[in-house]
This record gives C-alpha cells, structure tokens and sequence, in this order.
C-alpha cells in the first residue's frame, strides 16, 4: 500500500552497502523550482564508483542521467508545462569565470542531482531549480534521453581535444563512456575507431556502434593489434576510457607525434609518465570533466534527428524495483552496456 504523500525511492544505505526502496516524504516545488516525474534514469559508472567507494553519506539518492516530465511547477516558473518532457542537467552559480565563459562544468558552486548534493532519479519524483531542466525535443523515446548526459561527457572530451573526422582514434575501455565515446566518434564522421576492451560482450557494442577494429587486449598483442591497423598516418587521437593508470601509459606511448590524448575515465592511481617524451613528440594531453547544458541540448538534437545511433549500447530496461538487487549485481560484475531503470508505478 502507498503511504499519502511519499514516493518510492532507492536510498543508498551504509550498512546495506547498497540500495533499498523506501519511502520518501513526496517534494514539493518551492519558489523557481518545478518537481518533475521521473521516467527513466541510467545506471552510471559513477553510481558503481561512489557505493563502492563507501564515502557517500547515508540516504543519498543516486541517479544523475534521468528523463521524465514535468509534473508541478513552483511560482515564478516560466517556459514549462506540466506534461512536458525534460532531462535535469547540474548548472552552474552562473556568476563565476567558469560560469561566464560557459564552462559551468568547471564551477565551484555547481549543483547536481543524484550524486549527494540534490536527491537524485533513483526515486519517482524529484525537485529542482528551473534552470536544471532541458526540453526533450519531440519525438525523442524518453528511454533514449536519458543517455544524453554520458553522450554530453563523450562530445565534451572529443570537441575539448580537438578529434576530427580525419583522426584515427584509439579507445581505450568500452564502458559506458567509452560505448558513448564510439558512438559520438561515429555519428561526427570518424571512420577509424579502433577499441580495447577485455570484456566480449562490451567490446561486440562497440563494433556495432560503428568501430571498424575490436581487440581484447588480455588475449591479443594490443601494441601489435595497433601497428597492424594504424597505418601510415598513426593513431592520431587516443580516448582513455577505461579510469586505469596502465591504459593511460599505453595511450601516452600509442599516440603518434603531434596527437592528442584525451583522458575521459577516472584514474584513481598515479601515472610513471616522462614529460620529455610528451614535449618531444608534441603530444597534447586533454583531461576532461563532465558535460555542459548546450553539449547536452545538442547531443538530445542529434539524437532526435536520427543522427546518434545508441540503440547498440542498450543492455536492458529494468523496472525500479529491482534496482537495488541490479545494483548489487553490478558492483560483483559489471555490467556489458547501459542499464535503464523505469520508472514508472501504473
Ligand atoms: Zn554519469
Ligand atoms: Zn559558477
């Protein structure tokens, strides 16, 4: 039986060292804020990384790449309808340098859901600031655009690094970043894409994304692998996906003089890196964090036009109740593709 005025929501618990389904007091929009219900939210590498990490605070409400629509609208709200379909992006204090120069993925102050901040789309409702939402174009599956964000976080890195259409691009992990990675490599018009990853299932997606060469580097000579298929040219762009110091030396080592690196995944651990070979070979090193509004707007415009295939990186549709058992699940093996909650209660 639902309780009046609560919501169902998957609350991480540190003594479950994971997720359980509570109820929740349902929110309210204040002044400025709307409350929006949830539709779909992806389950995150990132959600994986802060369970395990033992770090977040107990009751957090995961849940950062999510669509759903617009249920009530607090006063002052302009430019939305209850009904209509959005996404919930962090924004920035929007008075910063970084805010300024519309990097808001840089500011101090930026705000965002489901990572400890905001209560996030692991629950049926949630409220946010106005400025948060981003209208889902029409026509647009809600299930597909819930994916603009890591989509974003792939367009950010390859724009940031400066990956043409002429590069041969390396991609190093085919996680969720780097299946998104493949996928926007694809769709801006790169035609060699060689990926490396150990796990069959992972690296099958990224061929169907559009990788022209798959190599499981713990059965194949990777070094090798890449000599046979970089051609004269060289690898002249390598996408760091996999969050592993060893990969990021690979990438370092691989890239052909004049090429950049862009590092995408988290590498917890430090790199024995030597600055001359860098400077010698005039390599450009690019990290990249997150994503920003507009990078989002485009990648659900791209997505809408048919000019984004992602449907290969779908694992499945799970429904909400069975989150926290999935989540378990994911944290012992991880996972071959992107998992999508529903969440919806008929
Ligand atoms: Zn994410
Ligand atoms: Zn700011």
């Amino acid at each position: 039986m639902r309780r009046e005025g609560c919501m169902l929501a998957a609350v991480y618990r540190k003594e479950a060292r994971g997720l359980r389904l509570e109820d929740l007091p349902e929110p309210l929009p204040g002044p400025g804020q709307m409350k929006i219900s949830v539709r779909y939210a992806s389950i995150c590498g990132s959600d994986l990384f802060l369970v395990r990490s033992g770090q977040l605070a107990d009751g957090t409400v995961l849940g950062h790449e999510m669509s759903g629509v617009v249920d009530t609208l607090g006063d002052g709200v302009r430019g939305f309808l209850p009904g209509q379909p959005v996404i919930v992006r962090p924004v920035g204090c929007g008075s910063c340098a970084a805010c300024a120069s519309a990097q808001e993925n840089l500011c101090p102050q930026r705000l965002a859901i489901g990572l400890g901040a905001l209560k996030g789309a692991f629950a049926e409702y949630l409220v946010v600031p106005q400025e948060m939402a981003i209208p889902v174009p029409e026509g647009l599956d809600l299930k597909l655009a819930c994916l603009a964000e890591p989509l974003a976080t792939a367009l950010h890195a390859i724009r940031l690094a400066g990956i043409g259409s002429n590069d041969r691009v390396v991609v190093l992990g085919a996680g969720g970043i780097g299946l998104c990675s493949v996928a926007l490599l694809k769709a801006l018009g790169v035609r060699w894409i060689l990926v490396s990853e150990p796990q069959e299932g992972r690296r099958n997606r990224a061929m169907a994304l559009g990788a022209q060469r798959g190599v499981d580097p713990m059965a194949e000579d990777l070094g090798k692998a890449v000599e046979e298929w970089k051609g004269k040219e060289g690898v002249t762009a390598v996408m760091e996906c996999a969050g592993n110091s060893e990969t990021t030396k690979l990438a370092l080592q691989m890239v052909a003089p004049g090429g950049k690196v862009a590092l995408v995944g988290l590498v917890k651990g430090t790199v024995d890196w030597a600055p001359a070979l860098t400077m010698l070979k005039q390599i450009r090193i690019q990290g990249s964090f997150a994503n920003t509004q507009a990078e989002c707007r485009e990648c659900l415009g791209m997505m809408a036009r048919g000019e984004l295939n992602v449907e290969p990186m779908l694992e499945g549709v799970i429904p909400f109740q069975e989150l926290p058992a999935c989540m378990d699940r994911l944290l012992h093996a991880p996972g071959e593709g992107k998992l999508i909650v529903e969440v919806s209660f008929g």
